[in-house]
């Protein structure tokens, strides 16, 4: 038995993968203004499985008694000089493939609410930046039914609610709440999106069960409705992550590099904003 999990492990742990965020040289703003949330230290008993991605091990789900594994994406921030100035690559392949899950099966299958404290310390209006979130979720709930931006999107995630609550991302077990804030996250580390459920066994028993998502105050983020050159877009950094929270995983092919799950970004880039077709496809293709 102890061999199947083992095996089991090693297969999400290769379809896992990270968002690997290139740095330009830029003003930091330091999070010396009040988190919204707790900081997020990776425990020690976590294991790196793939870089940047951490398995945090098995818990139990408060919500119904059942073992649960967890991840953790670390949003990590590394010297790509060559996808500094071109992030997304104007390929559009024939046939889009360009998607791929955490675990095939692996899906939103209880709706559960969200809540946001989007406090910040870069003068981002807060309404403004959990509606941005609220949109970007809903932009993966139109692709769930295969269309972009119809508004009528399945309802996958749920309701948010805006909170000025400290909140816990969780680190070491779901605690039923899935969270979202700025907070102090190591230099180095842009976000990070953890991610609790069953990912083992046959594909149609695993389920998504708890996301939480920090972004690192340690960077300067925009809210603008322009991206900024020195700053990370909020609205682009959200949606992938948002794509994480739905279940899919980062891509690095370059013919997939228009697509929001391209693995790439660095300040100032809008373009993940939009889904594009592959996104769009494996959205459907998962939840259908
Ligand atoms: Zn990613």
């Amino acid at each position: 038995m102890k061999k199947i999990i083992f095996a089991v492990c090693l297969v999400v742990a290769v379809s896992l993968s990270v968002y690997g965020v290139a740095i330009a040289s830029q003003t930091r703003v330091p999070a010396t203004v009040g988190p919204s949330g707790q900081t997020v230290i990776i425990p020690e008993h976590a294991v790196e499985v793939a870089p940047h991605v951490f398995y945090l091990g098995e818990a139990i789900d408060p919500a119904d008694g059942q073992m649960v594994r967890g991840y953790a994406f670390m949003l990590t921030a590394e010297a790509k000089t060559d996808s500094v100035n071109k992030p997304a690559k104007p390929v559009k392949p024939a046939v889009n493939t360009c998607y791929g899950f955490l675990a095939s099966g692996a899906k939103w299958k209880t709706v559960e609410n969200w809540v946001m404290n989007s406090s910040n310390p870069f003068a981002m209006d807060e309404m403004t930046v959990f509606n941005l979130l609220d949109r970007g979720i809903n932009k993966w709930e139109d692709a769930a039914n295969g269309v972009v931006g119809d508004g009528y999107g399945k309802n996958v995630v749920g309701a948010g609610s805006f909170t000025t609550e400290m909140l816990n991302a969780d680190e070491t077990a779901p605690d039923n709440m899935n969270e979202i804030y700025f907070g102090e996250l190591e230099p180095g580390t842009i976000g990070v999106t953890i991610v609790w459920g069953v990912f083992g066994g046959a594909p149609k028993a695993r389920e998504l069960r708890e996301w939480d998502q920090v972004y690192n105050t340690y960077y300067t983020w925009s809210a603008e409705a322009s991206g900024v050159p020195d700053k990370m877009d909020f609205d682009n950094i959200a949606t992938h992550e948002l794509g994480h929270t739905m279940g899919l995983d980062d891509l690095y092919t370059d013919s997939c590099g228009q697509e929001t799950m391209y693995g790439y970004g660095t300040e100032g880039e809008t373009y993940k904003r939009d889904l594009n077709a592959g996104d769009v496809v494996g959205m459907a293709s998962l939840y259908k």
